[in-house]
């Protein structure tokens, strides 16, 4: 008698959990997915032939983590612009949920961001599911940072925006989002520049005016890094300014329904009455969570590099958040820890804080047809989560990572 051939890989059955949907949770449901899609999603009548089956054990299915906003995971960050450390970042973060990521700049010299974009380019052109997170696009984050907000990022490497420099940057599909401060000189042409590629366009590590923000707001800005964190307030304004008193990045991104924003909820930035006032003015359509994390994600406490392995800027990671001279240096956690922070935190319920991880952050950044939810046709991204939000196994595009 023959034995009926192997599945295929990409062709599995996920069953035996709540399925975690955009709008609704979905007790005893089912993924089905082939060549790495998802074919169908709800509950099954019987069990297709052909496929690998992954019991669920009774725990929450849900879509695979969108990080917008990402530095480095287990010792290694992008800036140290090797394929290598690439693949140990990706690797890095599928663990903990992540199964599209954006790596993201720090400020340094035009060679080494020219540097990173190729490793990831090239990490990007020969990526296999085993690997890790997909590369969805670079995020260019520093090096157009406010000189008066630049936070833990080496401060030498900041500049304003060079149209010689990031012309280089958007020639191709790479860069899918901009970050640059709204005061600099220079700022609304590279906004410009960015939107018309059809990045997201983000205001970050800035001071600028409700006046500023509204000009950036007309050359495309949609998004803000990291609300609360290195950005303006009436009191940083006044400083800058003086009075009467102005009005900020706050309150422009609340005052703005086209605005989205994202917070690091890994507990050490935010406390959780911020985590919650973010998502009940916002709404879980405009706000995103990142992790932020550096290079000390999954690695002992000690001191670590922000940026560059050798020219970084030093901070300490204690295991659970990075300091730098008395002040935050990026988080130490994964997509994971924020989803549970944020749960309890707000105490929304699981699809919608799922979505803050997951469809928000791919609809923000442009690619939510092909990513972010259970839904058919899209990349079978799936994670099987406990009822307390731990990823016991990472699924991406059909191809189960080791648990
Ligand atoms: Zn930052
Ligand atoms: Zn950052």
């Amino acid at each position: 008698m023959a034995t009926p051939p192997a599945p295929a890989a990409g062709d599995l059955v996920v069953h035996g959990g709540t399925l975690v949907l955009p709008d609704r949770l979905v007790p005893g449901g089912s993924v089905v997915c082939r060549g790495g899609r998802i074919e169908s999603v709800g509950p099954l009548a019987a069990r297709p032939a052909g496929v690998t089956a992954i019991d669920a054990r009774g725990g929450l299915i849900a879509p695979g983590f969108v990080d917008l906003h990402v530095h480095g995971g287990g010792g290694a960050d992008f800036m140290d612009a090797t394929p290598e450390a690439v693949r140990r970042v990706l690797a890095c973060h599928a663990r903990h949920g992540t199964t599209t990521l954006f790596p993201t700049t720090t400020t340094g010299a035009p060679a080494e961001i020219a540097a990173m974009l190729a490793a990831c380019r090239a990490v990007r052109d020969s990526w296999t599911p085993a690997a890790g997170a997909r590369i969805a696009g670079v995020h260019v984050y520093g090096p157009y940072f406010a000189a008066d907000k630049v936070g833990c990022h080496p401060s030498s490497g900041r500049r304003d925006p060079l149209p010689r420099e990031y012309r280089g940057w958007f020639r191709d599909d790479l860069v899918r989002i901009a970050t640059c401060a709204a005061e600099l000189p220079g700022a609304v042409a590279f906004y410009r520049t960015a939107a018309r590629r059809g990045c997201l366009v983000t205001c970050g590590h800035s001071n600028a005016t409700w006046g500023e923000m509204a000009a950036a707001f007309r050359a495309g800005v949609r998004h803000v890094d990291h609300f609360w964190c290195a950005m303006s307030s009436v009191t940083s304004l006044r400083a800058r300014c003086g009075t009467p008193m102005e009005a900020g990045m706050e309150q422009f991104v609340l005052g703005t329904p086209e605005m989205g924003t994202e917070v690091i909820a890994d507990g050490a930035h935010l406390g959780p009455e911020l985590l919650a006032f973010a998502l009940s003015m916002l709404g879980p359509r405009r706000l995103c969570l990142v992790t932020d994390s550096s290079r000390a994600l999954d690695m002992p406490p000690g001191r670590y590099r922000f940026g560059h392995e050798a020219r970084g800027s030093w901070f300490e990671s204690d295991g659970s958040v990075g300091r730098a001279a008395g002040s935050l240096a990026s988080s130490v956690v994964g997509m994971d820890h924020c989803v549970r922070t944020m749960h309890s935190a707000t105490r929304a319920d699981l699809p919608t804080v799922i979505r803050l991880a997951s469809l928000t952050p791919a609809e923000r950044a442009g690619i939510a047809a092909g990513v972010g939810s259970l839904e058919p046709g899209k990349q079978a991204d799936i994670l099987l989560l406990s009822r307390r939000l731990a990823v016991r196994r990472t699924i991406i595009a059909g191809v189960p990572l080791p648990g």
